[in-house]
């Protein structure tokens, strides 16, 4: 895949572009995209991904980058494609509720994927499908299972928010420059509006208090709080408040943030 000019890659920016067409078809495959489909395309690059969805039956494609050096050369090669110059951290996901249906895919820059896809799960409504690539050990911390040395608070967040399948790894010998840890492809199946958690604030806020302190007992963690209606929760889930955060599931998450 040739770059459209010569690019100095920055490494502030997590530039490893992909350079193999056929990895790069692999995972915009993983979209199954369909002519009535909007797609939204976080950090194009130097277009290895954007260029077979500006080809592909999808209604339309936009793409949000920061790097400026390289919107113009975006916008030149392909009139069509709709480029936002800006940071994805600040894109309102809120407004694409009206756009319906919509995917979202990206090659995604580390220093900021798991920031992104944190909000991205919570903030998109009528998302269809989102295929994203990140640093291995963070496409791991995205699938886990409980009692899990990679499930965290970022797990149970998301798997609140939608279902994740891991879809494999990609090796560093397909990007320049390369990268020093291996990356991997990860599937998002959003959950329908019913499904999703319908207090997300507590939800949030017991998944960061609890992770903080991953080590200790659920007791211990919510000592503060612990009333009678806590004895009785984790009577009737026939869980000792012993437990770990790591050794509760999503769901029992989002039954025990309702105390909250
Ligand atoms: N999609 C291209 C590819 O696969 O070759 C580039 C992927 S590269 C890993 C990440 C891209 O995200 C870069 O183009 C970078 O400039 C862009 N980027 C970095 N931070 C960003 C941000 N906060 N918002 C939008 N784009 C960003």
């Amino acid at each position: 895949m040739q770059p459209t000019q010569q690019h100095r890659a920055k490494k502030s920016l997590g530039q490893n572009f992909l350079v193999d067409r056929n990895i790069c078809e692999k995972i915009v495959s993983r979209l199954n995209i369909h002519p009535e489909d909007t797609i939204i395309e976080i950090g194009p690059g130097q277009g290895a991904l954007t260029s077979l969805l500006v080809e592909s039956d999808a209604a339309k494609v936009i793409a949000l980058e920061k790097d400026e050096d390289l919107v113009n050369s975006l916008t030149q090669r392909w009139p069509e494609l709709e480029v936002r110059n800006m940071d994805a951290l600040e894109f309102d996901w809120q407004s694409l509720s009206s756009l319906k249906p919509y995917k979202i895919i990206g090659n995604l820059p580390y220093n900021i994927a798991s920031k992104l896809i944190w909000d991205i799960v919570s903030m998109t409504r009528k998302c269809s499908k989102a295929v994203f690539m990140v640093q291995h050990e963070v496409a791991l911390r995205l699938t886990a299972k409980p009692s899990n040395k990679q499930y965290g608070g970022l797990t149970v967040w998301v798997k609140n928010h939608a279902r994740t399948s891991y879809a494999f790894k990609v090796p560093a010998s397909v990007f320049r420059p390369k990268p020093n840890v291996d990356s991997a492809i990860v599937d998002f199946f959003p959950f329908e509006d019913n499904a999703l958690p319908e207090n997300s604030f507590q939800l949030e806020a017991l998944i960061k208090t609890c992770f903080q302190k991953r080590r200790k007992q659920l007791r211990n963690i919510l000592k503060l709080k612990w009333n009678t209606d806590f004895e009785q929760w984790f009577k009737e889930a026939s869980l000792t408040p012993q437990l770990r955060p790591e050794n509760l599931s999503p769901e029992l998450f989002r039954s025990l943030s309702r105390l909250m």
